[in-house]
């Protein structure tokens, strides 16, 4: 692959790839998403933000991280300058179309003299979907084939193919991309489409009860024909707000309306969410992603790097798959990173260099800081254990189970030696560690069961 330096966009897409990673999902999404590296000289580094209000909160309260990320991805000192985006500039973005479709505009008073409400206005009414979320560049597997179907059919029929449609996954498996592949479609034919996540749809809320506007919140979105609302487990704990989610469903549903919402787990373990919105979303679809085999991991990867106009040897393509099994957000945040480091420091594509960086990847995002304590203590409290169970002599199927499933994190994910492993795990053999670790390691690809017991263990280790 030609050398060559990195614009301040791939350096600034790598930067956000590695905060993908360290942040929490709410935290990146809100914050970074919509930001844009804009220029560098050797000094600094400037970054557009949507508005002053997110300019304020990244300088206050992130800018170490980004700092850090910034100088490990450019490979230098560099400062780091925020400066709010102008209109202008927001439109011609390549890769971004602004929103300017009807239905867009909250319609709430702004509370007087607060910034924040403005600033969460101005962030609705420039709502945008992702160019690069289409149907086209969704790589389809059999992990993800009945979502795709159903909301390829919900988008060339709103309303009368699956309703509500409910789509499932762990984090970073393509649910944002298909509401948004939705959003294009139906606007493409004129359709009104409102894409939430459940935060802004929390704020928008509590703003119109604060501001006594929540008829015009009620007509506002009873105007829309099609509703995307993301992550609708972060409604969880508000009681009020989950109300007003449950007469905002009904009154779109009962007029017809198409209503898709995604979120990391089913309905059923949603908290909090009342049986009677529990059974009527029972009536639609649901529909689960589960996490790419390695063939459409290779699948997305060649995707990936086809969309960035690059070539990659097949063999390095397989390394990638092979070593990043997590899922695809960090499957792509890892190309990302190979692609710019390789790139920065004016090497090819090799094997080797692609599997020194990988190294770096897998620990980073293996290393969250977590202890080995807390990873034993959620493994027990999944299998609902006490944490003396797991430690003990007890051996039912069960209780081995969940031992070896502890044994696979600590090793898998916490890179412990095996002796650690067994000292820790109540004075077992490191024979016994590393069989026990092998074995789900082994049957992880194949158990169904087992990997979402252990994929809902990590979410609960990482969030
Ligand atoms: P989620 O909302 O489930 O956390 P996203 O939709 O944000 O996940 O997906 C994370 C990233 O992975 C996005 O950049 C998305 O485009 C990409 N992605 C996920 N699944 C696929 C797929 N099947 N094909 C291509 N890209 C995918
Ligand atoms: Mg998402």
């Amino acid at each position: 692959m030609a050398a060559s330096i990195l614009s301040s966009r791939d350096l600034w897409r790598a930067v956000l790839g590695e905060l993908e990673l360290q942040l929490p999902r709410p935290t990146f999404e809100t914050w970074l998403k919509k930001t844009e590296g804009v220029s560098h000289d050797d000094h600094q580094f400037v970054v557009e933000v949507p508005t002053a209000f997110a300019v304020e909160w990244l300088e206050r309260r992130m800018y170490q991280a980004i700092h850090k990320a910034v100088e490990k991805v450019a490979q230098r000192p560099l400062e780091i300058q925020f400066r709010v985006v102008t209109e202008a500039e927001t439109q011609s973005q390549q890769g971004i179309s602004a929103n300017t479709g009807p239905g867009l505009d909250i319609g709430l008073e702004p509370a007087a003299g607060a910034s924040v409400h403005s600033a969460l206005r101005e962030g609705f009414a420039r709502q945008q979907f992702n160019s690069k979320y289409t149907f086209d560049n969704f790589v389809i597997g059999g992990c993800n084939q009945l979502a795709f179907s159903a909301a390829q059919a919900v988008a060339e029929a709103p309303g009368q193919a699956y309703n509500p449609l409910f789509l499932y996954s762990g984090v970073g498996l393509g649910k944002t991309h298909l509401l948004h592949a939705i959003g294009h479609t139906c606007e493409s034919r004129g359709q009104s489409v409102l894409y939430v996540t459940s935060e802004q749809f929390t704020n928008h809320f509590v703003s119109a009860i604060r501001n006594r506007t929540t008829e015009d919140f009620r007509s506002h979105y009873r105007g829309v024909q099609v509703l995307l609302m993301d992550d609708v487990q972060f409604l969880s704990g508000k009681e009020q707000t989950h109300e007003g989610f449950f007469h905002t469903f009904n009154d779109l549903h009962t007029s017809g309306r198409q209503v898709v919402i995604t979120s990391d787990r089913p309905p059923s373990a949603l908290a909090l969410l009342q049986d009677r919105m529990r059974s009527r979303l029972e009536w639609g679809l649901i529909a689960d992603i589960e996490p790419p085999g390695l063939e459409t991991r290779m699948a997305i990867l060649a995707s990936k790097t086809s969309q960035l106009k690059i070539s990659i040897d097949d063999g390095i393509i397989e390394l990638i798959a092979k070593r990043v099994q997590k899922n695809v957000r960090e499957l792509e945040g890892s190309l990302n990173r190979i692609v710019a480091n390789l790139q920065l420091m004016n090497v090819d594509i090799t094997y080797d260099s692609t599997s020194r960086i990988l190294d770096s990847v897998v620990t980073d995002s293996a290393r969250h800081n977590i202890e080995p304590e807390s990873i034993i203590k959620h493994v027990a409290s999944h299998y609902r254990f006490d944490t003396d169970v797991l430690l003990g002599r007890r051996r039912t199927k069960k209780i081995a189970l969940a031992r070896q499933v502890a044994m696979y994190l600590l090793i898998y994910e916490l890179e412990m030696p095996p002796t650690t492993v067994g000292r820790m795990l109540g004075g077992r053999d490191h024979s016994t560690v590393i069989h026990g670790a092998g074995k789900i390691n082994g049957e992880i690809s194949e158990d169904r069961e087992l990997r979402q017991d252990v994929l809902a263990i990590k979410e609960a280790i990482f969030s």
